[in-house]
């Protein structure tokens, strides 16, 4: 909901701004940068190489950080708990399994390779930002295009083409007809979370003696991960998203938890270490709310340029090109 909110004040922003600044006047929601995740990932580098938070798009770097924490602690809990394509992938193929009665599972030799798209798509962008020096960032958001790159975003779909929209129009039968097709095969923002996640502490792990082998937590998994065979799960797959625990019958058997203690009961090993949906919610709240009201109490949330600057850029958003890297 939070999301919708600011995609609609970020809309009326947007239109204020081409309008001349007639019609409703909002201020411009800066969280609309957490769409912008490779200028988040440019801004922390800008930030890790002068120590200064920077000053174009600083609430994308923000999120960024924030995002990244999130799997360094929970896995890739930011793709089934706050991603919005995550969300909507997931009523897609609840859709496509309503209407073609299941879900297909590739084989493992076209899933594989498939799944290294992302990856490729990933080090694209690395192998980019990591050639850049930080005055080459600064100099990349300073120019009209970085600075409305939100805008160019909103644009792109806005006028959208032919070919780009049989391509969402492809990218949306392909995932109702596979589980989350986008995340597991295309996007490399998931591929970055993945790998962050393999050096979290919490993981899903099962207790192979209260363990039934009913086989249920496997069939749940969105992610097609082998739950049922493995004492936990290690994949940059997982999301965290537990429905696998939510699907297990057997108590304690599964559980979203850091590396049980020894010294207690098996019981009491698990409760104390295991980690609840509400637990994952308030760690993600903390994080998110953490990041955002720091930015905002110490000044680095908003680009500040003053309104007639950005009313000029937005109007004009369409003629800026690509500067180049
Ligand atoms: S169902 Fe379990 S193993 Fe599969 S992605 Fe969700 S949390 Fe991870
Ligand atoms: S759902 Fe629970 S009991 Fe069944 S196989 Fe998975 S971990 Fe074991």
């Amino acid at each position: 909901m939070g999301d919708l909110n600011i995609q609609v004040r970020y809309l009326l922003w947007v239109r204020f701004c081409e309008r001349g600044g007639t019609g409703l006047s909002v201020p411009r929601p800066a969280g609309a940068e957490g769409w912008l995740p490779i200028a988040g990932l440019m801004n922390t580098k800008y930030f890790f190489l002068t120590g200064r938070v920077p000053a174009i798009h600083p609430a994308a770097m923000v999120l960024f950080i924030a995002f990244m924490l999130m799997s360094l602690l929970l896995k890739k809990a930011f793709c089934s708990w706050l991603c919005p394509v995550g969300t909507f992938s997931e009523q897609v193929w609840k859709l496509g399994r309503r209407v073609f009665g299941r879900n297909l599972h590739p084989p493992k030799w076209v899933d594989i390779p498939l799944q290294g798209l992302k990856y490729l798509l990933l080090g694209f962008f690395v192998f980019l930002i990591v050639a850049m020096s930080a005055e080459a960032i600064h100099d990349f958001m300073s120019t009209p295009y970085g600075l409305v790159a939100d805008v160019k975003m909103l644009n792109f779909f806005r006028d959208i083409g032919e070919t780009a929209a049989i391509v969402i129009g492809l990218l949306v039968l392909l995932s109702m007809l596979i589980q989350n097709f986008w995340c597991r095969y295309l996007c490399p923002y998931g591929a970055l979370l993945g790998i962050t996640s393999l050096l979290g502490p919490v993981k899903i792990r099962r207790d192979v003696e209260a363990c039934i082998d009913c086989g249920k937590c496997a069939r749940a998994c969105p992610s097609s991960l082998a739950v049922d065979q493995l004492v936990q799960i290690r994949s940059v797959e997982c999301t965290a998203c537990m429905a696998c625990v939510a699907a297990c019958p057997a108590e304690n058997a599964l559980q979203f938890s850091l590396v049980p203690r020894k010294a207690a009961t098996p019981a009491e090993r698990w409760r104390r270490r295991a980690l609840s949906p509400i637990a994952v919610a308030a760690v993600l709240a903390c994080i998110f709310l953490g990041l955002v009201v720091v930015a905002k109490a110490t000044g680095h949330w908003q680009t500040n340029l003053p309104r007639d600057v950005y009313m000029d850029l937005v109007s004009h958003a369409r003629e800026a090109g690509h500067p180049g890297i």
